[in-house]
């Protein structure tokens, strides 16, 4: 019995509860309000004032008879408010969980990502201690030893910091862009520049025939999720490869698609790709390519900022095609 006090207890602390019984509590005062005011308007004033001076014995079956009218009323009044009750309390344990879901669902993505964040951080954290305390520990430490755990300590620095910018922009900056028209071949030759030494350095060709139309877009944040498609499309394509980056029509709208004959994503990972910190299994086990999962949930980011919108077709060990949906302007 005690346990089930406390059990109800705790249960009417939680926040579903709360907002339920708010809920009632307006539900049950409106339905007592029109009760009273119903009873007010119905129900006639007593006979023992409005017939003065009549006979005994009417004045006397006239007050029996209101009296029961009053008691009938009173009773289908309570009857009603009782169902009001039993009806709103479902009503509004209802409301109340529909209300709070789409807060708890951003509460639980909140967390997620911070943990996920927290994770990410603390594998190159543990990773620079580690190098480092095994570096103290040994006597005589060389200064070739040295520098090559400077550099190592570097390039973890390095993978810190671009997730750190990652984790920053996607962060901040939810809300949509001011847009214009920009041509499209422009931002794409600006984005080409930003990833061409990546392609030179695996000796793949970028072939650009964006058409000269224009988009309604922000060109620097365009630019920006262009070049982590690119970069992408570098990442994961074998040396002496060729990406195709163009542009098509449909309707109103405008397509910038990325293409590579690269490693491809299995089926079944293609819908979690834009998911923030979703690496692909393959990416995952290939050591060369670094990664923190973060890209393609920026440029999503990005491009919706835009009220453009993102997607992929890809096949195993053939390719992807990532495409960029911009209204024509
Ligand atoms: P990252 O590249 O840092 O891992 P992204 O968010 O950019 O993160 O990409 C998520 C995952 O999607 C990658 O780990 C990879 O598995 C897959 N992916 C993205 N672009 C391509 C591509 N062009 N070809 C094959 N796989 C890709």
């Amino acid at each position: 019995m005690k346990r089930l006090f406390w059990r109800v207890l705790r249960r009417l602390r939680s926040t579903t509860v709360r907002l339920a019984l708010s809920y009632l509590a307006v539900i049950m005062i409106t339905s007592l309000g029109f009760s009273v005011l119903f009873y007010r308007t119905i129900m006639p004033d007593s006979p023992q004032r409005l017939m003065p001076g009549t006979p005994e014995i009417v004045r006397q079956e006239s007050l029996n008879y209101y009296h029961y009218i009053q008691r009938r009323m009173l009773t289908r009044l309570a009857l009603l408010n009782g169902g009001v009750l039993v009806g709103g309390s479902f009503l509004s344990v209802y409301l109340a969980r529909r209300t709070l879901r789409p807060i708890e669902r951003a509460m639980e993505a909140q967390s997620r990502f911070t943990s996920d964040a927290s994770h990410e951080l603390r594998t190159p954290l543990a990773a620079i201690k580690a190098e480092n305390e095994v570096a103290l520990r040994k006597s005589g430490l060389t200064l070739p030893r040295a520098k090559q755990l400077l550099q190592s300590n570097l390039e973890e620095i390095t993978r810190l910091q671009q997730l750190s910018e990652g984790l920053l922009r996607l962060t901040s900056g939810r809300h949509d862009m001011p847009v214009q028209p920009v041509w499209l071949d422009e931002v794409g030759n600006d984005a080409m520049n930003h990833v061409i030494k990546l392609a030179q350095a695996k000796d793949i060709a970028i072939e650009d025939t964006v058409p000269h139309v224009q988009v309604l877009a922000d060109a620097q944040t365009l630019a920006q999720s262009i070049v982590i498609l690119l970069d992408n499309a570098i990442k994961y394509s074998p040396a002496k490869s060729t990406i195709h980056m163009q542009g098509k029509s449909s309707g109103k709208h405008i397509l910038l698609e990325v293409r590579d004959e690269g490693i491809g994503i299995a089926a079944s990972q293609v819908s979690h790709i834009f998911d923030r910190f979703y690496r692909a299994d393959r990416s995952r086990t290939s050591q060369s390519v670094s990664g923190y999962g973060l890209g393609l949930s920026i440029a999503k980011q990005l491009v919706e900022q835009q009220h453009g919108q993102i997607a992929v077709v890809s096949e195993l060990d053939a390719g992807s095609t990532f495409t960029i949906r911009l209204p024509r302007a």
